[in-house]
């Protein structure tokens, strides 16, 4: 009875010890969703073949301070919220303009960051397109389901064509499928300053309109992570992680 006994609690030590070095090497993982064509905040490094970027950094700082490591899933921006309702990532990192609409659909966190919609014309049409406005009735080319997207449809007599892809919608705009491209201007802006070759015939216009908020999205109702989430975020602007990161990224 009593060897027993002994034996019982060795295995329980045993097993403690087990996921004590279990937990010391792994932690749980949150599983984040992004489309990775919107540099600097999310894209491939064509080296490394690893997800890169502004949120991706930013989000694993968050994530580590609410005790978890990341995992980046790969899927097309218009298809992130409903992956988020059908449970297939815990968390959408995508550069995602907190909006009343998508706020009805997901939870997001605090904010992080401040852009502004702009758009890119063939230099020879500067003068012609100089805003929003004098796009009626032309072409656009924006990234599927974005607040570009929704901005250029409300423009009159748009005829206004969805990509999947950010660099699809530059690719229309160069080889003239369409006379500008509609999005988020800090991605805009560093593609005309880092892809100098693709860039070099067009121009990014000064205009500027509807200034927006990115933040993470979580599932509607995930109170708990979104909590964590937020402290996380508190930790990392405490910590002064997030200007490391933003230096890393938007440095001149
Ligand atoms: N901020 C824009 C949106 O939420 C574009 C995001 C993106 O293309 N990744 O619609």
């Amino acid at each position: 009875m009593v060897f027993k006994k002994l034996l019982l609690s060795v295995c329980a030590v045993a097993t403690l010890s087990v996921a004590a070095a279990d937990d010391a090497l792994a932690r749980d993982k949150l599983r984040v969703g992004t489309e990775p064509t919107f540099a600097p905040f999310e894209f491939m490094d064509t080296q490394t073949r690893e997800f890169v970027g502004y949120d991706i950094d930013l989000i694993r700082a968050v994530a580590d301070k609410a005790g978890y490591d990341i995992e980046v899933v790969n899927m097309g921006f218009d298809a992130l919220i409903p992956a988020l309702g059908m449970g297939v990532v815990d968390v959408v990192a995508a550069g995602v303009t907190i909006t009343e609409e998508r706020s009805k659909r997901v939870d997001f966190t605090a904010p992080y960051y401040t852009a502004g919609l702009s758009m890119l014309v063939r230099k020879e049409d500067a003068a012609k397109y100089p805003d929003f406005k004098s796009l009626e009735n032309q072409a656009i080319a924006v990234q599927i389901g974005t607040t570009g997207a929704d901005k250029a449809k409300d423009i009159p007599g748009a005829k206004v064509t969805n990509y999947n892809a950010t660099s699809e919608a530059f690719m229309a705009l160069t080889s003239r499928n369409a006379e500008a491209v509609v999005h988020d201007r800090p991605v805009l802006a560093y593609f005309m300053k880092t892809q100098p070759r693709m860039s070099q015939s067009l121009q990014l216009q000064p205009a500027i309109e509807d200034a927006q908020q990115y933040g993470f999205a979580v599932k509607k109702g995930n109170k708990e992570l979104l909590d964590k989430l937020n402290k996380g975020l508190e930790a990392v602007r405490q910590a002064g992680e997030d200007k490391q990161i933003y230096s890393k990224w938007f440095a001149q």
